[in-house]
Order: C-alpha cells, then sequence, then structure tokens
C-alpha cells in the first residue's frame, strides 16, 4: 500500500532534476493526481496554479516533521503521508524512542523508507543498526567521506542529490561528510551539526569540528536556501525568524 507514494515521490524527484523548481512540482502535482484518481485532468498539460477548481487530495503529501527529543542530542522524524524519512539515530539505545515519535506520528517502523545519517559521530548514529533492523524496509544513507566510519549497511548521499523529494546538501566541516537536508516546499532543513542552537544559532561546535573553514563555508551555502525552520542535532528548533538568523550567522563567519 506504500508502493504508489513512494514511486510518485520518485517520479517527483525524476522531474524536479529535469525541470527544476517550481514548475517541475506544479507538473507532478496535476499528472499524479490524475493518475491516481482516474478522473479527467485537461489541465494536467497546462498547469496553472491559481486554478479556482476544489484541490484534489494530494498524492505527495507535503512535509511535516517531528522532533525526536534524547536529551543532549535529537534525531528527527519526517513524514510525507504514511511514509517516513529518519535523519539521524542518537545515541545508543534510542531505537524505542525514535520509534514512539514515529507511532505517533502515524507511519511506524513500517512507514520508514529512508533513514540518513548526517555524520558519523556516535551521538548522530549511535542506534543505526536497530533502526535499520526494525524499518526493514528503508535504505540507510551517508555522505560519502564519512560512510566507511559507520558499521551500517549504507548508501553515499552527495551534495544536490534527493531523497523523499528532500534536497541532499553537503555541508563539510563538522565532518568531511557531513550532510543537511532540505525540504523546497516547506524550507525545513534538518542541519545535522553543521549548525547548533544552544545558547544562540551557531556553526559548527569549534571543539568538535574537522575544519573550521569548510563549515563556515557550509554556514553561508545553508543561508542561501532561506529555510523557515532549521532542525539541529544540539538545541531546539528555529522557527521564528530562521532565515534571517542564519543571514545573520553566514554574515559573522
Ligand atoms: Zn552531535
Amino acid at each position: 500500500m506504500g508502493l504508489v507514494p513512494h514511486l510518485l515521490i520518485e517520479r517527483r524527484s525524476l522531474l524536479r532534476v529535469a525541470g527544476g523548481g517550481a514548475v517541475g512540482f506544479a507538473i507532478l502535482g496535476t499528472a499524479a493526481c490524475g493518475d491516481d484518481a482516474a478522473e479527467p485532468t485537461e489541465d494536467a498539460a497546462s498547469p496553472t496554479e491559481e486554478s479556482p477548481e476544489p484541490t484534489e487530495e494530494p498524492t505527495v503529501e507535503p512535509l511535516s516533521w517531528e522532533r525526536v527529543d534524547l536529551g543532549f542530542v535529537a534525531a528527527y522524524v519526517l513524514v510525507r503521508g504514511e511514509e517516513a524519512a529518519v535523519v539521524d539515530t542518537g545515541v545508543e539505545g534510542s531505537a524505542p524512542a525514535i520509534a514512539t515519535v514515529l507511532d505517533d506520528a502515524g507511519p511506524g517502523w513500517a512507514g520508514v523508507r529512508h533513514v540518513v545519517l548526517t555524520h558519523k559521530h556516535p551521538d548522530h548514529i549511535g542506534s543505526t543498526s536497530a533502526v535499520l533492523t526494525e524499518a526493514s524496509g528503508a535504505t540507510g544513507y551517508a555522505g560519502e567521506a564519512d560512510l566507511t566510519a559507520i558499521d551500517a549497511d549504507l548508501q553515499p548521499l552527495g551534495d544536490g542529490e534527493e531523497v523523499f523529494g528532500l534536497q541532499v546538501v553537503a555541508t563539510p566541516g563538522h565532518t568531511a561528510g557531513h550532510l543537511s537536508v532540505f525540504d523546497p516546499d516547506t524550507g525545513v532543513l534538518v542541519a545535522g551539526d553543521a549548525l547548533a542552537n544552544q545558547a544562540q544559532l551557531s556553526g559548527s561546535i569549534p571543539q568538535f569540528t574537522e575544519d573550521e573553514a569548510a563549515a563556515a563555508e557550509s554556514v553561508r551555502k545553508l543561508a542561501a536556501l532561506t529555510p523557515s525552520t532549521i532542525l539541529v542535532g544540539h538545541g531546539p528548533p528555529v522557527t521564528d525568524g530562521a532565515a534571517d538568523a542564519l543571514q545573520a550567522l553566514a554574515d559573522s563567519l
């Protein structure tokens, strides 16, 4: 039953690669509804965002997010309808807390399609084996430069790739293979440890940073995305004034 939305998301990925940006999304939105609902869709060939017709139920669900509070670190559950991606897995023993959030959000383990690790540090990958065992339908990913340091069956991800409708943003510095993910539709950015929000929004915490110059460049790269919401490994989400706060940070580095 999860097959159709999964395929649609895959197709959306292709369209975004082919067409880029909002046009790709608009075309997919109408075409996907037509396929799914088997209703006449004469407007499929000429997508108009201003269409006054009542909208059909979307088949590519908008993204929502949940924070898995693991104390000093957080993991995130990203949800589209009945499917989910898990970003980071916390320390060892975090799988039950992730399961609780997945169950409350709807998809449960069975709905998890992707497990994305932002980087190789143990507070972000500690429960990866347990999570991938429970989420048996999921593919695990990490940045190529961090991959060999993580003892799990993972696929490499690189800058500009797309997973679950999320744009992969290589953000080296904290570690060489550090990744962030960004949802262009909602502006939600999961920044791992490329950013932190402890006393205030900051870049990668210096004492844990492999390459400070690269880390600063990654902050500037993330600022250019003008995110509406910033989810970090350490500290609470930034949901008000996120883009401005991040730009101010980038300008200060
Ligand atoms: Zn961390």
